[in-house]
Order: C-alpha cells, then structure tokens, then sequence
C-alpha cells in the first residue's frame, strides 16, 4: 500500500515512534529514524528493519530542541531518498510536578520537543510533500491535547498546542493532497510512561499500583492500557487512500477516556 514512501519519524528510538516505524516499514515504507539511545541498540533496531521488511532504513541523530540539526535531517532525508512522503512528530518528553515547583528548564524543553519540534518538521517537510503532490503528516498528541490532569501543565500545555497546529497546518495543505492529522493516545505502556510511575507516586503520595490503577487508567472506561501496535496501525490506516479525506482531525484512541 505504501510501497517506496519515504516515511521520518521523530523519536523513534523507543516505544510508540519505534512501533509506527516498524508499522510503515512494513507496508514497504523507507523509513528515518530518529532519537535518542545507545548507539549499539539503535543500529540494531534499524539494521532488524532493513532485514525484517526488506526497506531501507536509515538514522539520524537531530536534537529535536535543535533548529539546525532538524533541518540537517531533512537535507539527510532529501538526499538520500529524494523526498519526505510521510512525516510522524512523535518525539516528547514528560516531567510530572506542580506549576509552583515546575522547574524552568523542563518547562522550555518540554516545549521545545512536544511542540516547537513540530513546527520546525513541518517548516522542511512540507516543500518536499508539495513537490511530490502527496503527504501525510502524523503529530503524536494525547488525550492531554483534550483533557488536562495535575501537575502535567508542560506537557498538557505543549500537546494542546499540537491539536491547535495540526489543525491550522491541515487547513494550509488542504488543497495540496496532503494531510494533517494528530493521534491522541490514552495511556499507552512504554519507556516514558513507566518512568513516570514513580514520579506521580511521590507527587501524589501514592504507591506505584495506586498510580496504575486510580490514575492512570482511572479515567479509561475499558480499564485497558493502549498498546503500540493499536497506536501504529492507526498512524498506518491516516497514511491509506480511504484517508485521504481525513485531515485537520484528532483521533482519540483512549480505551472511552475523553468520551466521557
Ligand atoms: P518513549 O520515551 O518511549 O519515546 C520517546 C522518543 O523520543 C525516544 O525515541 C526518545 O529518544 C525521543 N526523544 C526524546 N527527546 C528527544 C529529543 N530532544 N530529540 C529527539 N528525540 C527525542 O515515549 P513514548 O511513550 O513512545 O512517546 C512517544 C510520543 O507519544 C510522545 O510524543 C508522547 O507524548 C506520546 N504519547 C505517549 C503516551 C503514552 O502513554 N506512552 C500517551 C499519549 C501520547
């Protein structure tokens, strides 16, 4: 379906990102991977996608905090693909405190990889889908682009940012047979969310069960965790022909969590 597309992903090192590139590979996507990690894991991820699903997969390291090394992956990706088809923002970060205590330097980092990231993505990659005629841009937002919770205003703040800006980028591209839409995933288990246990427990005074249960899927009236693969096969299905009509859209995927 998605033969030959050349497909970046930010923060694709690691859970969901690593999950949607495995997802677009399979459908015979090339694919860019980025983030952090151990050098060693990292080139064994994307040597497992050249062999698994018979693409080409390549790595770099941009900073998403960075402006200028955001731009050197595209040059990367133009080069060495000739284009960007599909683009996923999905890097971010989390840091759990009150806004009186909220450290300044997490607040702008925050800022800088759950939003700022995204414009600067966008600002190189959508030149590139209007020369091809064709584009599908991913943003990884989250339930919290919709609903807030304490002591998350960073986070919260930056991924409502997101739902604004995929709107208004949906609504520039319209015409041009690209399409913008944000995935707005409930809980979903990986690396940032079970560093974020112990966190809430000394925030909230809880033990790591009680954050489990009474907040994390507190709110989730199927009382399940979202799993990457559910994350990825609907970044998967937003990059299909029978989406090409969906755009400018937030897709909540939250097991009931904003329904109610
Ligand atoms: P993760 O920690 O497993 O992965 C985050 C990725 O971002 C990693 O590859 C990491 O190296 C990368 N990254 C971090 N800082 C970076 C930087 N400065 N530059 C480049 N890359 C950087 O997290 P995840 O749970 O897979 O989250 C992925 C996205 O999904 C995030 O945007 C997150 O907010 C969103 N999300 C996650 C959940 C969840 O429950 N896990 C729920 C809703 C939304």
């Amino acid at each position: 379906m998605l033969k030959n597309k050349v497909a970046v992903i930010t923060g694709s090192t690691s859970g969901i990102g690593a999950g949607c590139a495995k997802a677009l590979a399979k459908e015979g996507c090339h694919v860019v991977l980025n983030g952090f990690g151990d050098a060693a894991e990292i080139d064994a991820l994307r040597s497992s996608i050249e062999t698994d699903y018979g693409v080409k997969c390549l790595y770099h390291s941009a900073d998403m905090t960075k402006p200028d090394e955001i731009a050197s992956l595209f040059e990367m990706a133009a080069k060495e693909f000739g284009g960007v088809d599909i683009l996923i923002n999905n890097a971010g970060i989390q840091y759990v405190s009150p806004i009186a205590e909220f450290p300044t330097e997490k607040w702008d980092a925050i800022i800088a990889i759950n939003l700022s990231s995204a414009f600067h993505t966008m600002h190189h990659a959508i030149p590139l889908m209007t020369k091809r005629g064709w584009g599908r841009i991913i943003n990884m937002a989250s339930a919290h682009a919709l609903v807030a919770s304490p002591n998350k205003g960073a986070y919260v703040a930056a991924k409502h940012g997101i739902a604004g800006l995929t709107k208004t980028a949906a609504l520039e591209v319209a015409r041009d047979n690209i399409t913008v839409n944000a995935i707005c995933p409930g809980y979903v288990w990986t690396p940032l969310v079970e560093k974020q246990i112990p966190d809430t427990a000394r925030t909230r005074g809880m033990t790591e069960e009680e954050v489990i249960n009474d907040v994390m899927l507190a709110a989730a009236a199927t009382k399940k965790f979202t799993t990457i693969e559910q994350v990825a096969g609907l970044a998967v299905f937003l990059c299909s022909d029978v989406a090409e009509n969906i755009t400018g859209s937030l897709q909540s995927i939250d097991g009931g969590w904003t329904a109610q």
